[in-house]
């Protein structure tokens, strides 16, 4: 065996069997894949095989369509037929609200190219007579999916693999990893066959290699353990049933129709395809336990558990509700095996926390579906440093390293299987394993009626409901159009435009880079000038492909001390970014060190055109009536202010695009300034204000938002942010991004859509008939009074004045590109004095 390599792929499922072909196929030489038993021996060889090309997400759609068409040219590559049958997939609908879902997708899905119908219930009932069509409003066909099998698909990809020369070794164990600074050596173990058993043997090797990548399934905590790391990949158990034949279904195919599509009663929770004759049944029922959560027995094989036909009599019961004939049938096979989850159902891809080359591909609940793609995208990202898509929604730090637990991971996959079939609506909202992080305020905003979204753990307030809300009222709330949210969201907009709002944003992520090599890191790092002290610049970190890694808000507290503000939903994800980052920069320029302060600092946003009143209220200081003037406190800068007893870092800014200041405040005196703030603001009609409308406010101001305009898939040149651009400066990833172009660009469009909806951020934007790009946010405009989004297009619709369409609800809505902040578009507001 080989024991010096350039990339170590560790595990035989689908999933590592994908990535080892396509780094192969990227051009590297030197792969090694290793299998601790037998290739597909994990949760690949007991997968129904199904390929639905359904997802919400953008990335997750492109790495399915990826796999979809990959696998259609295996045959001809390996020689090896690996079972695909194209058999479409049907998703039926029993209501209106599944309906709008499928109008949803159906806008994503054309943005991504997929190709999908919409059938009637008589449509339905003429092609698949033996479907019950009775309750059914209608569904969403996709023509070119269907299923395959799992093991001859995996075994495809392993020759295919081999060809290109991969080595694959089996029955060798990872038991260690150790970074030694530009390379691993992983300890691997011999294994062997005992009484039916997997037993460690005493041979063992160390291979050296310049990457690592783990595709462990189900072993997912052994690995993050020898990684000294945490995952929330823990599987769930999954059970599908194969039914004896059915003899209407036989005599159906006898004379000459065509296989049933994969049928999905998204309703009843469930997928049935044919298997020789009879039905499988595939269920995402209620109940179904984790498993393995801290790693699996060495007793467990290519084991399954046994069938629990309870837990699943509800989803066995509309199948015969909906395929009528398989009533008098009996079962003929169970499998009940386990499937790796994620809390948010997505898998995790990329680089692994505080690690170098060291990549991980866990997670996989629809591992059959993904791994083509998933081993296309991560080979793009190992062997150029970034991939065609944005793959930061999919990437493992997503779930903090600090706060992340086994029993949060539990309780989340368990809900995240449960949910395979919800309702997907854009406004949906989890309930598991919640409050966990709470901000200082968070009792106190309950009690005014706010309505919690989680963001990296962090309960924050979307929208403050009625004060008698029982507790389904936010469920109910939730629509595909405008949910009973809306009302309020506009409320909460309209008091910022008007009057005063605050805003909890606590969660922000928050850093100090501070010493003396301070400013020489970031001004490498940052496209913007840094700003003087006192002062604040908005800036971007760009990736290796210019495309931007990163938004910051860079506050320079003193010469060589800056306060960075981040996504909160991207703590663990950018702070890895940034101390890779000052790593690799090195200290030659002088020694400078980064602190998490995310959890030191509350911050309320106080917004709108009385803020400053009532701030005026507050605020200590020996000229009190000027020190929140512009000439004392100026449009982006900081000061040091006092709030009654609380010390305030204040910064004069607000992601609203109204008059207003960022209060960052020590955690501990979150809550007394919540009380001044809230007592003082009784008399300026201060207005509890949530993330909702905070987000339609920004759209009126063009701000760009990170994971919508802002991603690894598009320049800050791209985004249209030339004047967040220093180009008379060096810095990291400039190259790339004047290289790359200009290829779409940013817009905003005002949209004449439909009475009782608004777009989300994820349709397909058109040019008459000709689809021209696709909204990455989408709201309602209180400025404006109609819909509002921002999105990309070819730059040559960029152009304010171009008429446009959006397509929402399966039809065409008139939209117009305006200019860049159409609501005060010379920020007089923003700079008004007083
Ligand atoms: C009943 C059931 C039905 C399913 N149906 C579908 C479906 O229809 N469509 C779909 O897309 N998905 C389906 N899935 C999910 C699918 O099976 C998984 O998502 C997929 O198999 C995951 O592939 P993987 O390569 O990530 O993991 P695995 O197949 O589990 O492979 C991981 C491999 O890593 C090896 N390994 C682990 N640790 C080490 C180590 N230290 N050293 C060496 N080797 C190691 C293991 O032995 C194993 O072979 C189903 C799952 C179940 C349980």
């Amino acid at each position: 065996m080989k024991t010096d390599v350039k990339a170590l792929v560790v595990g035989g499922g689908a999933v590592g069997t994908s990535i080892a072909y396509h780094l192969a196929k990227a051009g590297w030489s030197d792969v090694m894949l290793l299998e601790r038993d037998e290739l597909t021996s994990g949760s690949t060889w007991h997968a129904a095989g199904l390929l639905p090309y359904f997802n919400m997400s953008y990335a997750t759609t492109h790495i399915h369509d990826y796999s979809i068409k990959f696998y259609k040219t295996l045959e001809e590559e390996t020689g090896l037929n690996a079972g695909f049958s194209v058999v479409g997939n049907l998703r039926m609908a029993q209501t209106q609200a599944r309906m709008d879902e499928y109008e949803l997708y159906a806008t994503t899905a054309d943005t991504c190219g997929v190709p999908y119908e919409f059938m009637t219930p008589a449509q339905i009932k003429e092609r698949w007579p033996l479907v019950n069509t009775d309750d059914l409003l209608g569904a969403l066909y996709h023509p070119t999916d269907g299923y395959i099998n799992p093991a001859d698909v995996t075994m495809a990809m392993a020759k295919g693999a081999r060809q290109r020369g991969v080595m694959i070794e089996r029955k060798w164990q990872v038991d260690g990893y150790e970074w030694k600074g530009d390379h691993w050596e992983v300890t691997v173990t011999k294994t062997a066959e005992k009484g039916g058993n997997l037993i460690s043997t005493d041979e063992t090797v160390v291979i050296k290699a310049e990457h690592v990548v783990t595709a462990t399934g189900n072993h997912a905590q052994r690995t993050a353990k020898l990684l000294g790391i945490k995952t929330p990949a823990i599987p769930v158990e999954h059970q599908f049933i194969v039914t004896e034949p059915d003899p209407a279904l036989v005599e159906y195919r006898k004379a000459g129709n065509p296989e049933h599509p994969v049928l999905r009663d998204a309703d009843a929770k469930w997928y049935v395809r044919e298997e020789r004759g009879g039905w499988i049944l595939g269920p995402y029922e209620l109940g179904a336990p984790a498993c393995f959560k801290y790693g699996v027995p060495d007793s467990f094989r290519a084991d399954l558990f046994p069938l629990d036909l309870e837990r699943i009599e509800e989803e066995y019961m509309s199948m015969i509700h909906r395929i009528p004939t398989s009533e008098t049938v009996g079962l003929k096979d169970d499998f009940n095996g386990p499937i790796c989850y994620t809390p948010d159902g997505n898998p995790l891809i990329g680089p692994a926390p505080g690690l170098r080359n060291m990549w991980l591909a866990e997670g996989f609940s629809f591992g059959i579906t993904a791994a083509g793609g998933a081993g296309y995208y991560l080979a793009q990202l190992m062997t150029e440093g970034e991939a065609e898509i944005d793959m930061g929604s999919l990437d493992p730090k997503r779930y903090g390293q600090d706060w992340m637990t086994t029993d949060y991971a539990v309780a989340k996959n368990e809900e995240a299987y449960e949910h395979v079939y919800i309702l997907h609506h854009p406004d949906e909202e989890r309930p598991r394993a919640r409050p966990l992080r709470t901000a200082p305020a968070y009792e106190r905003q309950k009690a005014l009626g706010a309505q919690f979204g989680c963001v990296n753990g962090w309960e924050r307030p979307n929208y403050y409901g009625p004060l008698d809300a029982d507790d389904n009222f936010d469920h109910d709330a939730r629509s595909f159009r405008r949910g009973g949210w809306w009302q309020y969201a506009m409320e909460e907009a309209k008091a910022i435009r008007e009057g005063v709002g605050i805003i909890d944003a606590s969660a922000f992520a928050k850093h100090v880079v501070k010493g003396p090599g301070a400013t020489a890191f970031l001004d490498h790092l940052t496209c913007n000038k840094l700003p003087k002290v006192g002062r604040i610049n908005l800036t971007y970190a760009l990736s290796v492909k210019g495309t931007t890694r990163t938004e910051y808000t860079i506050v320079r507290l003193a010469e060589d001390e800056y306060y960075l503000v981040s996504a909160g939903a991207l703590h663990a994800y950018d702070e890895d970014f940034l101390l890779k980052a000052a790593e690799d920069f090195g200290f030659d320029q002088g020694y400078f060190h980064i602190q998490d302060v995310t959890t030191q600092w509350a911050v309320y946003a106080v917004a709108g055109p009385k803020s400053r009143d009532l701030l005026n209220e507050l605020v200590r200081d020996a000229e009190p009536e000027t020190v929140l003037s512009n000439k004392r406190f100026p449009w982006l800068s900081m000061r040091n202010i006092e709030l009654g007893m609380c010390p305030v870092r204040a910064i004069r800014v607000a992601y609203t695009g109204e008059l207003g200041w960022e209060l960052h405040v020590p955690v501990e005196m979150g809550l007394y300034l919540w009380d001044q703030l809230m007592a003082a603001g009784e008399k300026h009609g201060l207005k509890p204000v949530g993330t909702r409308a905070q987000n339609w406010l920004r759209q009126e101001k063009s701000y760009r938002a990170y994971g919508h305009e802002l991603g690894r898939d598009a320049t800050p040149m791209e985004a249209d942010l030339p004047r967040f651009i220093d180009l008379s400066k060096d810095f990291a990833g400039k190259a790339a991004m004047e290289a790359t172009g200009v290829r779409s660009k940013c817009v905003t469009v005002l949209i004449d859509g439909p009475e009782d909806a608004d777009p989300w951020g994820r349709e397909a934007l058109f040019d008459g008939e000709t689809r021209v790009g696709r909204l990455t946010s989408g709201g309602y405009s209180v400025a404006f009074g109609k819909s509002i989004g921002m999105g990309y297009v070819k730059p040559e619709q960029a152009v304010a004045g171009t008429k446009l369409k959006v397509k929402m609800q399966g039809k065409l809505w008139d939209a117009e590109v305006t200019e860049d902040s159409p609501y005060d578009p010379t920020n007089a507001k923003i700079r008004i004095d007083g």
